[in-house]
């Protein structure tokens, strides 16, 4: 009996170009995925940001995918090949693989190709992406006289309207695309052979896990890598790869001699199960905290389609804040907090609710401070008006990072990270971030998100304003019990 052929989409391709059994197990044993939610989101995205570039050629001739069998998909294209200017969502299948081109365009006798990417640069990848596209368009006997990656300009701001012409850029990568031919025909025979096999081939985990997408078969085949392993050595210094083929691969049968720094700090901490306490380290960073007392976190969103006027794609979109506050070390906790009513531009009267709150000699302490000082550096440029009150602010933020991350308090139950999320329940035993039904920054927008969904239904909207106001929330009463510890580990001497 002949063997089945297997047909490759672009998508599959570029999976099975990253890691073959990855593109075994999903075209085998799918069950086995778990797509995280960001991938899921970008995946989103990316639809409606390569529908947005159909704008930049206006009038052209769609194909249909919809109900519409891949058969009927590439007749159509060959149809319009013949009469339109302009086809978007061309379909042709040629050599084991079937593509859609987002848009093709006719010059003179031949066409251009744009592939369309929700990203703010080229990547190598898409010049892979693309490649695949002209191998089998060209190979289908449609003549290609250039091909573009169009991705996103990450100078537009929005003004008005949206600007399609200027929101995007296309950027000429006909020689890579060429120059990526060789071999083409070779990968796609290794990867159609490889997926008749009755088993997933025998690859091992590595840096193709990560790169260029995080492997969404990663719980599968990472389930032997222990908790506290090598991989969870944070900063510079011993490659965990190597350490890998050695064999190494628990935390405590790194070799010390290996270590140096904040590595060989990390995993002491862990072969001693202490903590590391820097009482000058902690001294110096509460030396430079003051009353009143502020804690301060935001909630954003952002969009790759900037949605309001000022934002640029992909900017970070503040919708919601919590403010913890004190007159005095130990003092009386008090909460204000914002959240955004949905479907409307959240900056203005999130902004009037901040000014209001924190006064202007008052501390702002924060959970890292790129981020909070970012989104309010991007208001004082939306809102110039209220610029001189938001530097105020920005000129009173301290960090409550700086004490961990630069390891004056580090517990091995952190697992070399900084992250609030980690380091909460390593020093505060009665918080943690499990059972929020929001628990994370990303599932935060994915609420924001549903409750723009939900915004007539007021019993929802209702539920997921509780959910996201108790999140947020508990970011800035963590802060108010870290820095409790870290006053507490400089009292205690
Ligand atoms: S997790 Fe790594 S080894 Fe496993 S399928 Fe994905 S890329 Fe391949």
């Amino acid at each position: 009996m002949a063997k089945k052929t297997f047909t490759l989409s672009k998508s599959r391709y570029i999976r099975g170009l990253q890691c073959h059994k990855s593109l075994w197990l999903f075209t085998h044993d799918r069950d086995l995925r778990v797509v995280s939610k960001s991938a899921a989101a970008s995946f989103q995205q990316g639809n409606e940001v390569g529908e947005c570039a159909h704008n930049i050629f206006p009038g052209g001739t769609f194909i249909d995918f919809k109900g519409v069998s891949f058969e009927e998909q590439i007749s159509q294209t060959q149809k319009a090949l013949k009469s339109a200017k302009v086809i978007y969502e061309a379909t042709f299948s040629y050599g084991g693989v079937l593509v859609k081109a987002d848009i093709m365009r006719k010059v003179g006798r031949s066409w251009e190709l744009y592939e369309v990417k929700a990203a703010n640069e080229v990547k190598d990848v898409h010049r892979d992406d693309a490649a695949v596209q002209y191998y089998v368009i060209s190979g289908s006997g449609v003549k290609i006289s250039k091909t573009f990656v169009t991705h996103l300009n990450r100078e537009y701001v929005r003004k008005g309207d949206l600007d399609v012409q200027a929101l995007f850029v296309s950027e000429d990568v006909t020689a890579d695309v060429k120059a990526k031919q060789a071999g083409r025909t070779a990968e796609i025979e290794q990867q159609q052979k490889m997926l008749a096999g009755k088993n997933a081939p025998k690859i091992d985990i590595g840096p193709h896990c990560a790169k260029p997408y995080p492997c969404d078969f990663e719980k599968h085949c990472w389930q032997q890598i222990p908790e506290n392993s090598i991989f969870d050595l944070a900063g510079n210094g011993v490659k965990k790869w190597p350490l890998y083929k050695d064999g190494i691969i628990k935390m405590e049968d790194i070799p010390l001699d290996k270590l140096k720094g904040q590595q060989l700090q990390q995993v002491q901490a862990y072969l001693d199960k202490k903590p590391i306490v820097d009482r000058t380290g902690l001294k110096a960073f509460l030396k430079d905290i003051w009353y009143p007392l502020y804690y301060l976190d935001f909630e954003t969103f952002l969009a790759a389609i900037p949605p309001y006027d000022g934002l640029k794609p992909y900017q970070q979109i503040p919708f919601q804040y919590s403010l913890h506050s004190q007159k005095r070390a130990g003092g009386k906790l008090y909460h204000k907090e914002f959240l955004a009513k949905p479907n409307c531009d959240p900056r203005k009267d999130l902004l009037d609710s901040l000014l209001d709150e924190i006064p202007a000699d008052a501390c702002v302490l924060v959970y890292y401070q790129t981020f909070e000082k970012g989104r309010l550096k991007e208001l004082a440029v939306q809102f110039p008006r209220k610029a001189k009150q938001i530097n105020a602010i920005i000129s009173n933020v301290r960090d409550l990072l700086v004490p961990f991350k630069g390891r004056a308090l580090y517990s091995w139950e952190q697992q070399g990270s900084h992250s609030i999320k980690k380091v909460l329940p390593a020093f505060v035993k009665d918080m943690s971030y499990e059972g929020l039904e929001v628990g994370d920054g990303g599932e935060a927008i994915e609420a924001y998100q549903k409750m723009c969904k939900v915004a007539d239904d007021p019993q929802d909207l209702a539920k997921i304003r509780k959910a996201l106001l108790e999140y947020c929330c508990q970011d800035t009463l963590a802060m108010v019990r870290l820095l409790e510890v870290i006053r507490g580990e400089v009292a205690e001497k």
